[in-house]
């Protein structure tokens, strides 16, 4: 393929080096616009296994994995610094290529680099820890990086699903080669700069984009490689989960969501309606944890339906770069043929569409990947519309009678990445907490996120915690040790001298 007339693409990192002679190219699309962006070049099988050598290669000398906490903090805070710095650009990236609102993109920019700063002092500041005795020896626990970490990330929000997995990564003293999505490779190859002038060595993060068909299974399946950090779909998260079963090694997976956003008669209406809006249709509903299926007690249901009719018709559906945008377009054409022929399905299966239901009249955005929100109703939660993530702008609403019925309801689906609650009862709050079978559960409020807090999900929403204390153990292996305070051996069965 042949690059944009006048542009070079793209080049990747490996080693420390700028990658640019390669077979072929990403040619990336605005989403926004339909115009091409830019290309960027596409990292074969053959660069899957030289970032991974190198990223062992790299790891595996003193001056990384003998490196002090303190020193590595020192690193971690810089690339803050510099992520700061080069915030425009960052967000840039992602706007550009998967049609985020420049305000969301900063804050992921700003949130991300908070990320680094919050693993600095965790691993500045965790210990090991000494176990009780048995005997008479000293007993004692250590955390030591697994080597070489596959970093995989979906493209919805790349920016803060990068950092989440490199800063923690990097903490814990790995290795990384960091494969980005196809729509979205340049957010994670700036950082990949920023890593290389804040002064982690050459070699321990390297970043390869390209098709998860074509070289995601080489990246898994590497002998090097013994650990894998998944983000994406649940289908590809199974199979990475099995080819990496097969090698013995972790895979942490954060997979899809369908995540009940429950409201009881008895909640702050006006504040759980504000929520529901933000829920599903932040990101242009492109989140793993959008409040998707609403339940709301049937008494109050038609109350609170209009109350969200009132809020998702009064958003403003622009360009990423118009002030005031709060949803931009799909992440890419494909994505928005699927929301469209997901609402199509639904409307033949004898669903009510309340509002959207089609793309904008505005000529303005008429060659972009935008659809409208849209709020479907009037189906059950076995339809498909209820079951199936559509990672679009589209609310599933449906009513409950009480609270057995709403928590058989709500749990009944495949995922269990997040949920809400809206009650003033702080019992039934408790209750139904315990009861949902989900990683997360907001409890009057909905998609707040702390780097300190880990996040994760049950069932099919995947396996392992990020973030959190949590998440940098996640990218530790542990290490027992037995220290002898005896001048004898007093272990097993007694030796005849
Ligand atoms: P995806 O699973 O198609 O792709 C994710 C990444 O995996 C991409 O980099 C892709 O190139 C790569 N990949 C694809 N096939 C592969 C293979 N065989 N081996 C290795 N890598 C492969 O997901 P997507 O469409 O990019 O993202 C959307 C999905 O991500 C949604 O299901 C969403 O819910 C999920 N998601 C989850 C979270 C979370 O934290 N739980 C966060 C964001 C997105």
């Amino acid at each position: 393929m042949s690059t944009v007339a006048g542009v070079k693409p793209v080049p990747f990192l490996i080693g420390g080096q700028w990658i640019q002679d390669t077979p072929s190219y990403i040619t990336h699309v605005n989403p926004a616009t339909g115009e091409v962006n830019y290309q960027v070049c596409a990292g074969t099988e053959a660069h899957i296994d030289a970032a991974v050598k190198t990223a062992h290669a790299a790891a595996s000398k003193a001056e990384w994995r003998g490196m002090l906490p303190h020193k590595r903090a020192e690193i971690l805070n810089k690339i803050a610094d510099l992520m700061i710095e080069r915030s425009d650009l960052l967000a840039r990236c992602q706007m550009l290529e998967n049609g985020k609102v420049w305000k969301e993109c900063k804050n992921q920019v700003i949130n991300g680099a908070a990320t680094f700063r919050y693993c600095a002092a965790a691993i500045e500041t965790l210990g090991s820890e000494i176990t009780p005795p048995r005997g008479n020896y000293l007993s004692m626990t250590v955390y030591e990086p697994w080597g070489v970490v596959a970093a995989i990330t979906p493209w919805n929000s790349p920016i803060t699903l990068t950092c989440n997995k490199i800063a923690a990564a990097l903490a814990a003293g790995n290795g990384v080669v960091l494969k980005p999505a196809s729509y979205t490779p340049t957010s994670g190859i700036e950082l990949g700069r920023i890593a290389l002038d804040a002064g982690v060595p050459p070699g321990v993060l390297n970043v390869v984009p390209g098709a998860g068909s074509k070289i995601g299974d080489a990246l898994v399946t590497h002998p090097l490689v013994r650990m894998v950090s998944f983000t994406g779909g649940t289908e590809v998260g199974r199979r990475i989960s099995e080819l990496a079963g097969r090698k013995v090694i972790p895979a942490v997976l954060e997979l899809g969501g369908k995540s009940p956003h429950i409201i009881f008669a008895d909640a702050n209406l006006k504040a759980a309606a504000d929520a529901a809006t933000v829920a599903i249709f932040e990101g242009t509903g492109q989140s793993c944890t959008a409040g998707s299926r609403l339940f709301v007690e049937r008494k109050v249901y038609d109350e609170v339906l209009s109350m969200i009719m009132e809020r998702a018709r009064a958003l403003r559906v622009d360009l990423p770069d118009a002030p005031g945008a709060q949803l931009g377009p799909s992440a890419s054409f494909a994505q928005r043929d699927f929301v469209e022929k997901m609402v199509e399905g639904a409307r033949q299966e004898g669903s009510e569409i309340l509002i959207g239901g089609s793309r904008p009249s505005d000529p303005r955005l008429a060659k972009g990947a935008f659809y409208l929100p849209t709020i479907v109703t009037g189906v059950t939660n076995k339809s498909t519309i209820a079951q199936q993530e559509i990672f679009g702008p589209v609310l599933c609403a449906m009513p409950f009678d009480n609270e057995d019925d709403l928590i058989q309801q709500a749990n009944d689906t495949t995922f269990g990445l997040a949920s809400g609650i809206w009650t003033a009862d702080y019992k039934r709050a408790w209750r139904v907490a315990r009861a949902l079978e989900a990683g997360m559960v907001w409890i009057n409020t909905y998609k707040q996120f702390s780097t300190a807090a880990p996040f994760g999900g049950f069932k099919d929403s995947g396996l392992g915690r990020e973030k959190g204390l949590q998440g940098i153990r996640t990218y530790q292996q542990v290490k027992t040790m037995f220290w002898s305070m005896s001048d004898t051996f007093d272990g097993g069965f007694s030796i005849a001298k």
